[in-house]
């Protein structure tokens, strides 16, 4: 589903390589942790996958498609096959929780009964009682909730978290981390960059291990050493 082919990034004026020769193959279906300490390259790999930025060398591709040659045009289809969920789970505070849905829905041009579907997929994360609170009425774990299923709505066969329970406490990223687990079972390919090892020790999933941009482990396991 997903191949980086010897992958290597650097940003203009830092120059410095955020990803090295980085190669992996991941299949449809799969649980992968990404971990590494902060700067180690996990943004940079989500990004480039997302085709928010192309590599300095090798290639991205997605379904056997290099992104970097997908037209300008398409790139919104690849967006919308494509969750994401971030740290900051970034919702519209002026919106309540069903209209954040809905309002990502209507922002892709999803057709059907738009509420019926958002209800649904807040009914999937355990916060359909919740639909009329805003942001700001939510604790931080229903609102990482909210995003998952923001990012749930236009039924992407890949979800791609960015430290997802960063602002979580341990108990919360718990429920978070089964919520994911739960996804994948029920089919997504999911993916969690974070420097959290309770995190990848509490669910022993593929781990790929970045040090420095580089790729140093890839375990099955969820073992590592960073
Ligand atoms: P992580 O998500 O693991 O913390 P990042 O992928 O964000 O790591 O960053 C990897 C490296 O690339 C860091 O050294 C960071 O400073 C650098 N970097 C990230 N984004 C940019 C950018 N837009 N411009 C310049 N350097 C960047
Ligand atoms: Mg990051």
């Amino acid at each position: 589903m997903i191949r980086f082919d010897h992958v290597t990034k650097t940003y203009p004026r830092t120059h410095a390589h955020a990803l090295k020769d980085v190669d992996f193959q991941i299949r449809k279906g799969e649980f992968v942790y990404i971990v590494g300490h902060s700067g180690a390259g996990k943004s940079t790999m989500l990004n480039l996958m997302m085709r928010r930025i192309t590599p300095t060398e090798g290639v991205v591709s997605l379904s056997g498609q290099d992104l970097a040659g997908l037209p300008h045009r398409k790139l919104p289809y690849l967006r919308r096959a494509i969750g994401m969920v971030f740290q900051d789970h970034r919702l519209l505070p002026n919106l309540n929780a069903l209209e954040n849905l809905t309002f990502a829905l209507r922002a892709t041009g999803t057709r059907g009964d738009l509420e019926q579907r958002a209800l649904q997929i807040l009914r999937q994360v355990g916060l359909a009682h919740k639909r009329k609170a805003y942001p700001i009425e939510l604790s931080m774990g229903e609102q990482q909730r909210v995003a998952i299923g923001r990012a749930l709505v236009t039924n992407p066969p890949l979800l791609l978290c960015d430290e997802p329970t960063g602002n979580l406490d341990p108990d919360t990223s718990w429920e978070i981390l089964e919520l994911l687990n739960d996804l994948n079972i029920r089919g997504t390919t999911v993916m969690i960059a974070t420097h959290s090892r309770e995190l990848v020790d509490r669910l022993r999933r593929r781990t790929l291990v970045l040090r420095g941009g580089q790729l140093v482990e890839d375990r099955s396991d969820g073992g590592f050493s960073l």
